[in-house]
């Protein structure tokens, strides 16, 4: 993880050394207090959450307080008695196990990417290059990264083999 962050923070250096109007988006999580760029119209703003988890944290705990707070009310009770209510209470026969196994489809494995971190990584681009980065355009700038990133350990996972075929221990 500090590997990762320390890499992060290399690359977050060239960037604003090579574009310097960009330090006016820096600022720091109030939170974990990393570094991080925030768009332009919160520049200055030193209240911010970081986009690599803390403000998605805040988000749900904040979610969490308001419905538990609104359930307190009189009004949220009622609510909530209703929606008991109306929910059906049927004894549902457990059905047999069925002997036959299930057919497993093979699923192809498609990368999950957290949207908050793509929101994130398509501001920064944007902002970068000083033009509009569609987030089909950082998907794609993502897939083809990852490719090359497997292909590159691949590579040198060979090259081990190839070597210790060469040279056994
Ligand atoms: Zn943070």
């Amino acid at each position: 993880m500090a590997a990762l962050v320390l890499e992060y923070y290399v690359l977050l250096r060239s960037v604003l050394h090579a574009k310097p109007h960009l330090r006016a988006c820096l600022t720091r999580c109030r939170h974990c207090r990393i570094f991080f760029l925030t768009h332009p119209r919160n520049a200055g703003r030193h209240n911010l959450r970081c986009p690599f988890g803390c403000r998605e944290a805040h988000r749900k705990q904040a979610s969490a307080q308001r419905s538990a707070a609104y359930y307190r009310e009189p009004k949220g009770k009622g609510k909530k008695r209703d929606f008991n209510q109306r929910r059906p209470r049927q004894y549902c026969v457990p059905k047999p196990p069925s002997d036959r196994p299930r057919a497993r489809r093979p699923r192809r494995r498609r990368t999950q990417w957290n949207l908050l971190m793509v929101e994130h990584v398509r501001m920064v681009v944007s902002l970068i290059e000083g033009r509009r980065i569609s987030r089909g355009q950082v998907l794609r700038m993502l897939a083809k990264n990852l490719r090359q990133h497997t292909m590159c350990r691949r590579r040198k996972i060979d090259q081990a083999v190839a070597w210790l075929n060469e040279q056994p221990p």
